[in-house]
């Protein structure tokens, strides 16, 4: 049986941090799904399909990967991939409260869902979507945060979009 892990996430838009982690995980798994998650109640700055294409040019080189997207619950979502593992990105201890409510909150609805974390690279650690926005919103390059296809779409929604929203 091959294993399978599903990497879910907003994406919005995904960074060479994500990147990291997709890396990272096929060196455990044989196969990895990034799901792109549809929030009924958050608005993102790009749509579901714009955020699924990105992460499919993203990826294109990488073997063994698919993205997906879902909405509704993860464990249902994960069940429905034939497997039980989740792969969630460990940046600081900021990001450990939240996840540890996720994870525990997974295991009340499904207790044969494991979650495991993963830490990208250092100088990645401190990479958020919401900070690469903040930055070519602000006028400045994010070559060095996000895949080229990214950043172009990034520059092209806030070329037609300087209506000043706040993520
Ligand atoms: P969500 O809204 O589900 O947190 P994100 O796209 O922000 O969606 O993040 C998806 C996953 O990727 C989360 O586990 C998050 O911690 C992780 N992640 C986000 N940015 C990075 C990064 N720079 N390095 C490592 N993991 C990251």
């Amino acid at each position: 049986m091959p294993k399978i892990a599903v990497y879910p996430g907003s994406f919005d838009p995904a960074t060479y941090g994500h990147l990291d982690i997709i890396k990272r995980s096929l060196e455990i798994f044989d196969k990895v799904i990034v799901a792109v998650i549809r929030h009924p109640h958050k608005e993102p700055l790009f749509t579901l399909q714009e955020r699924v294409k990105m992460l499919k040019v993203a990826t294109k080189d990488l073997k063994n990967v698919k993205v997906d997207s879902f909405e509704g619950l993860l464990v249902n979502y994960v069940k429905s991939q034939k497997t039980n593992i989740i792969i969630r990105g460990l940046r600081a201890i900021s990001d450990f409260e939240y996840e540890l409510q996720m994870v525990l909150m997974n295991r009340r609805l499904n207790n044969s869902i494991e979650t495991i974390f993963l830490m990208p690279e250092e100088h990645y650690s401190y990479l958020s979507s919401s900070l690469v926005k903040e930055i070519v919103f602000s006028g400045g390059k994010a070559s060095k945060f996000v895949p080229p296809v990214v950043e172009e779409a990034l520059h092209r929604k806030f070329s037609v979009d300087k209506s000043g929203r706040s993520w």
